[in-house]
């Protein structure tokens, strides 16, 4: 329970340009399927802080809900671990929509993770499970080397 008291006060997602630049490809590359994908970072007090994003399948391969296998999500958790992090959110685009959709809302409550929505492959916007959806802040990293972590360049 503690965790989830920490994680339940994130305001805002430090996150650096080239992954929030990334989500947004990566709605353009599969739509109209919904992308989706893994955010892995570490909890601040009530800041999360991205270091990388992760794409993976979308298993429900549809433009209206996503799913991610959770042997996927398990491998992830652990690799995540080696390196002092965790998986911080998850994210997904809405293609054509904007706005957590009624889905969303129902997965939302059942996690800690902060959810990122990318409208339209165009707007990221993030969200967390408070009593109710809130939305957080984004603030952009600045001054970082890019690809600290598992990526390699491009
Ligand atoms: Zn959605």
């Amino acid at each position: 329970m503690e965790v989830d008291a920490q994680i339940m006060s994130v305001r805002s997602l430090f996150i650096g340009r080239q992954n929030l630049d990334f989500m947004i490809d990566d709605c353009n590359l599969r739509k109209p399927e919904e992308a989706c994908g893994l955010i892995v970072g570490t909890f601040e007090n009530s800041v999360a802080m991205a270091s990388d994003v992760m794409p993976v399948r979308n298993q429900s391969m549809s433009p209206y809900r996503f799913s991610i296998d959770p042997v996927v999500m398990f491998k992830a958790q652990k690799k995540a671990e080696e390196l002092g992090q965790t998986i911080i959110g998850v994210y997904h685009s809405h293609p054509a929509g904007a706005e957590p959709s009624h889905l969303d809302v129902n997965y939302m409550t059942g996690t800690s993770y902060v959810w990122v929505i990318v409208e339209k492959c165009r707007d990221v916007k993030a969200f967390v499970y408070d009593g109710g959806v809130v939305e957080v802040k984004i603030e952009e990293k600045k001054g970082e080397a890019a690809g600290v972590t598992s990526r390699g360049p491009g």
